[in-house]
C-alpha cells in the first residue's frame, strides 16, 4: 500500500496550484458540470468543437488537488483530439484508475495521465480523479446538465 502523500506528486500539486486551462470558454459548443458531493468537488468543462475536433477546452470549479489536477491534465491531453479519440482516452483512463488495487497498469500508454495510476490504491479518490472525465462525457453527449458521482 503506498502512502497517500505519494499520490500528491509534484506534477499533481503543480497542476492544482496553477491549472493550465482554467478558463471559461464563452462560445463553447458543449459544456457540462460535474459534482462529487463526497469530497465537495465541482468541475465545469467547456468544449469548443470544430466538427469532430476539440478546438478548445477549458474547465472551472473548485475541488481537491486530485480533482483539479485531473481536470487540468485532461484538458491539456485532449486539445486537438477528435471526439472518438477523446472517448478512447477516457475509457482507458477509467479502466486505469478503477483497476484492482496492487496491480500494475498494463492497459496501454496513457502518457502524462499515468501519474494518476496510483489513484487505484485509494478508492475514495477515484471519484475525484474521474469527475472532470464524467463532465467531459456529459458535455460531449450534449446533455448540458450536472452529473453527480453519487
Ligand atoms: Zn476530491
Amino acid at each position: 500500500m503506498s502512502d497517500l502523500n505519494d499520490l500528491y506528486g509534484d506534477v499533481i500539486l503543480e497542476h492544482y496550484k496553477r491549472p493550465r486551462t482554467f478558463k471559461l470558454i464563452p462560445d463553447a459548443t458543449h459544456k457540462a458540470a460535474g459534482a462529487n458531493p463526497l469530497c465537495g468537488d465541482h468541475i465545469q468543462v467547456f468544449l469548443k468543437m470544430d466538427g469532430e475536433k476539440i478546438a478548445d477546452i477549458g474547465f472551472m470549479g473548485n475541488g481537491c488537488a486530485i480533482s483539479r489536477a485531473a481536470a487540468s491534465i485532461m484538458t491539456q491531453e485532449l486539445i486537438g483530439k477528435t471526439r472518438a479519440e477523446a472517448e478512447a482516452v477516457r475509457a482507458k483512463y477509467q479502466a486505469m484508475v478503477t483497476r484492482e488495487a496492487g496491480k500494475p497498469w498494463e492497459g496501454g500508454d496513457l502518457g502524462k495521465l499515468e501519474i494518476f495510476a496510483g489513484v487505484a490504491e485509494f478508492p475514495v479518490r477515484v471519484k475525484c480523479a474521474t469527475l472532470a472525465w464524467h463532465a467531459l462525457e456529459a458535455a460531449l453527449k450534449g446533455k448540458g446538465e450536472t452529473v453527480s458521482t453519487e
